[in-house]
């Protein structure tokens, strides 16, 4: 039996899970249209393959990882690709990104099978991670990283994989679903996991409010005799965030802005291990996962919906009025993100679509509350379950000092509202603190490109200069060239020009050679400009005094 440990503060929900736990998860109906955001995880976009007009097959690679911190993305039915282009994708801003668009065409048609794996013990970790990698997984617990990233340590020791049952949100309840359902292969799937880190031990941890999918559980491991531990925790929230679940199972508390890794310990989410073993068993890349429509719908339920499904589709398939929306919140009611619409699609990371109509409110802390003014209770304090002092952090972001507030250690602020939720002035904490930090990111992105602009600026000077030195050593190399081989040349020329005069000047010393074989009247025009000549010397002055 293993000792659990307790986290400091947390809160004590209503759970509002029941509704959506009474009928079996069914396949949602397959959409005429599926939208595919390239970017659904932690990392860059993945980058398509594929281009308009293309016919695809259920389970085709669309989009291929650029680089290690990226996840690949595959069509989650068949059709043709109608466009890849910016399409409102789920954020809290409302923002468009890119997406490859696909209009199905009802087939279901797979993709051939690439590999078969009888044994996934005799694969190396490489080999697995490979696998995992290849098939898109992200972590479906909500934070969206690289399985593949996740489950290489890098050579350091793991002693502990927790698999995370906990789902301690209200309303959420997919986890809970899969576990029922699928727990021997959830099972398999921790298995790979544990192979692929060289984890020392496994444990499974899950609320007490589950007593089905931990019996579930429990029969599974029993089945396939896996030295695996099976443990309830309290349910209290917010248990099932990573490091609350960790402090609770192990009593260690993981370092501030470190990773479960430093304390020797890796955390994944039961959906997770569900779809490595899909991958790895089955050959199917991460093209669905299982959702809890809940809230104002007249069936809440989970659904087995394929990733790029909208919103609206999943909506009306539950019985919800998509006129009478009031709110639409992706994730629970606590650490939820309100959207903008109800075209943005079902992503890797959407574990549940929480619908509010005008006509039936679902009981959402603190939000459209009116806030009053702070009177210091100290109550957020209590409540924090990662010991901050979220009151100081509040002034702080109210006053945007990012500086101090980071003081205060903002990024371990997990958001999971529970200060909001208990606040008696009603004071919408966790959007303060979401604000600090998301004007922190810019702040430092700004910076990021600021240096950049300033090291281009100065290489650029740099090579302005460099090669301004070169082209005036080229022209100082060339003059010297020329100074060196114009003299040479000079010298050449002096020198055939003397040869010429030099022979000219024997030619004209030598005996003539015209004055043999002369006729009579030749010679005697010889004789007589002769003697003129001599006549003429005869009579020449003599030649004047220096
Ligand atoms: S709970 Fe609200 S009112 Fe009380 S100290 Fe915190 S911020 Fe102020
Ligand atoms: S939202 Fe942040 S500050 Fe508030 S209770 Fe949770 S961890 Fe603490």
């Amino acid at each position: 039996m293993r000792r659990l440990f307790q986290f400091k503060g947390g809160v004590v929900l209503k759970e509002h899970k029941k509704d959506a736990t009474a009928l079996p998860v069914q396949p949602a109906r397959l959409p005429p249209r599926l939208i595919l955001p390239l970017k659904q995880h932690i990392g860059n976009p993945a980058e398509p393959v594929v281009a308009e007009g293309d016919k695809v097959l259920k389970g085709q690679l669309i989009a291929r990882a650029g680089d290690a911190i990226c996840a690949p993305l595959h069509a989650s039915s068949s059709g043709t690709v109608i466009a890849i282009t910016d399409q409102p994708v789920p954020h809290a801003s409302g923002m468009s990104a890119p997406c490859i668009v696909i209009d199905t065409d009802g087939e279901e048609r797979w993709r051939p099978r690439e590999h078969h794996v009888d044994n996934f013990a005799e694969l190396s970790a490489q080999e697995l991670r490979g696998i995992i990698h290849d098939a898109g997984i992200v972590g479906l617990g909500g934070a969206g990283f690289p399985a593949a990233v996740k489950l290489d340590p890098g050579g350091r020791p793991v002693d502990t994989l927790i698999l995370n049952g906990a789902e301690c949100e209200p309303y959420i309840t997919c986890d809970e679903m899969l576990l029922r359902e699928h727990a021997l292969e959830v099972l398999n799937g921790l298995l790979m996991m544990r192979h692929a880190l060289h984890a020392k031990r496994c444990v499974i941890g899950i609320e007490n409010n589950k007593p089905k999918a931990f019996r579930a559980l429990c029969e599974a491991v029993r089945h396939s005799d896996a030295d695996v531990e099976v443990v309830e925790v309290p349910t209290i929230y917010p248990a099932g965030s990573e490091k609350q679940l960790i402090q609770v199972l192990t009593g260690k508390e993981v370092p501030s802005g470190g990773l479960p890794l430093d304390i020797g310990i890796v955390c994944h989410n039961v959906g997770t291990a569900y779809a490595v073993y899909r991958a790895v068993e089955l050959d199917q890349p991460l093209i669905s996962r299982y959702v809890t429509i809940a809230g104002s719908v007249a069936h809440a339920r989970n659904l087995e919906v394929l990733i790029g499904t909208p919103l609206g589709d999943l909506i009306e398939e539950c019985g919800g009025n998509r006129d009478t929306l009031h709110r639409l919140i992706v994730g629970g009611p606590m650490m939820g993100t309100a959207m903008h619409s109800d075209v943005v699609p079902v992503v890797k990371g959407t574990n549940c679509v929480l619908v509010e109509s005008t006509s039936h409110d679902v009981p959402l802390p603190s939000r459209d509350a009116y806030a009053m003014p702070c009177i210091r209770c100290g109550n957020c304090a209590d409540a924090c379950p990662a010991n901050l002092l979220p009151q100081q952090m509040y002034w702080y972001a109210r006053a945007r000092d990012f500086d101090k507030i980071q003081d205060y250690n903002l990024f371990d602020c997990i958001e999971c509202g529970c200060c909001d939720y208990v606040c008696p002035s009603q004071i919408p904490l966790v959007g303060y603190y979401r604000y600090a930090k998301s004007e922190i990111w810019n702040q430092e992105a700004e910076k990021r490109q600021a240096d950049l602009a300033r090291e281009r600026h100065q290489f650029r000077d740099f090579r302005l200069e460099r090669e301004k030195k070169e082209r005036a050593e080229r022209h100082k190399k060339k003059r010297s060239a020329v100074t060196q081989g114009g003299s040479d040349d000079k010298k050449a020329a002096i020198q055939a020009a003397m040869e010429r005069v030099r022979a000219k000047k024997s030619e004209q010393d030598s005996t003539p050679k015209n004055t043999d074989n002369l006729t009579p009247a030749q010679q005697k025009a010889i004789n007589d400009a002769d003697q003129r000549r001599e006549e003429k010397t005869a009579t020449s002055p003599p030649d004047r005094p220096q």
